[in-house]
């Protein structure tokens, strides 16, 4: 074989396979990639006792991202390589590096973990951004009056279609209510009370452990033309309801899986992962709560079916998904282990 047709060699293999290529780069310098988007941490704040905020450079691959759209960032924390989404708050129109406010789960392991352990300099893997929870038309024909509802967490897309409203100068109004424990619970109240002060921009705050009371139709005298809403599943519920009941178009984004189905009692069979050589007793759970269970932890991320990081192959049963309730006993099909649970006996490829 020739120099030149080793070399082309090579070079096909590389675009076939630009993900393998990059396991090598990374060895090197993690942010010289050839596929993967990874971002450098540039600077790190912690400004509430629960929440880390910090901005990130994403290499050449990311392609920007609209207001309310998340991302899917990884973390590698004692060797296994971790993924959450996370929706970047800031204007979808700054140029530069992302920003993002992450709260820590007092009993989450990725939320804390970058809480009390990012640094400056730290690198993170990125995704492509995604989702619908963004706003409609295009900047400068957006509509007129918008209303954002948040709680806690959920700041951080409403923050970052606020901040792009604003870039616009966009002429309707913008009015936000968030909920949160209290003054000090909110990492961006500085830059909010400031916000606040521009023309057709109103932000009103419901202090939870102060007396407020939750999110309930007195808080809502207009709901304007469209409304967002981005927090706890029964702040979302009752915003729902609210909208349908006037007809008004609402957009909601839950940052949070579905409450974990629990064992069923009536669940039979036997799980085995094929690669690991171990089964488990069915309990009903989610094949990936079974395997995080049985000492397995295969790559996860929204733990809710949106980001398909723990895809795997199901080589032969019969699994249902967890929030449709369809079932499927195809072999060898991808399955999203994090929504999908045994009925009878599963082997699946982990
Ligand atoms: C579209 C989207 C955007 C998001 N944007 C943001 C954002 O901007 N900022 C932000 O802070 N968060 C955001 N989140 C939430 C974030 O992705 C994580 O879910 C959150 O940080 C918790 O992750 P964790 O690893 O700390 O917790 P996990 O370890 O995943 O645990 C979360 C909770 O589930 C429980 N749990 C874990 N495993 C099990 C199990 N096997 N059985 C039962 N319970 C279990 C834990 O006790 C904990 O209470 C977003 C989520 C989505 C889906």
């Amino acid at each position: 074989m020739s120099r030149f047709t080793r070399l082309a060699g090579n070079v096909i293999e590389a675009v076939l396979t630009p993900h393998a290529v990059d396991r090598y780069l990374e060895l090197v310098d993690p942010m010289v990639t050839w596929a993967d988007i990874r971002g450098r941490v540039t600077a790190v704040s912690r400004r509430t006792d629960r929440t880390v905020t910090f901005t990130v450079t994403p290499t050449r691959q990311f392609e920007g991202f609209r207001a309310g759209q998340f991302i899917q960032v990884s973390v590698v924390i004692d060797g296994v390589r971790q993924t959450r989404c996370f929706s970047p708050a800031g204007s979808q129109h700054a140029a530069g590096d992302l920003e993002f406010t992450v709260t820590a789960d007092a009993e989450g392991h990725v939320s804390k973990h970058l809480r009390e352990n990012l640094r400056v300099g730290d690198v993170l893997g990125l995704t492509p951004a995604t989702g619908t929870f963004t706003l409609p038309g295009e900047p400068g024909a957006r509509p007129a009056n918008i209303r954002l509802i948040s709680g806690g967490s959920g700041i951080t897309p409403v923050l970052s279609i606020l901040r792009t409203l604003v870039d616009e100068d966009h002429r309707g109004t913008v009015e936000l209510l968030h909920f949160c424990r209290d003054a000090d619970d909110n990492p961006y109240r500085a830059e909010l009370d400031l916000l606040a002060r521009r023309a057709g921009v109103s932000v009103n705050y419901v202090y939870t452990r102060a007396g407020g009371r939750h999110l309930g139709a007195e808080h809502l005298d207009d709901l304007g033309d469209v409304g967002f809403a981005c927090g706890p599943a029964p702040l979302l519920e009752t915003a729902k309801q609210l909208y349908s009941e006037r007809g008004v178009e609402l957009r909601v984004e839950e940052f949070a899986p579905p409450a974990a189905a629990a064992p069923s009692g009536e669940a039979t069979g036997t799980l085995r992962f094929t690669e690991a050589g171990t089964e488990v007793d069915n309990d009903g759970r989610t094949i990936l709560d079974q395997a995080e269970s049985s000492g397995l932890f295969p790559e996860s991320g929204c733990r809710m079916g949106i980001c398909f990081s723990c895809t795997a192959v199901r080589k032969s049963g019969c699994t249902s998904n967890i929030l449709t309730g369809e079932t499927d006993s195809e072999p060898d099909q991808h399955i999203q282990l994090c929504i999908s649970a045994p009925v009878g006996d599963v082997d699946v490829a982990l």
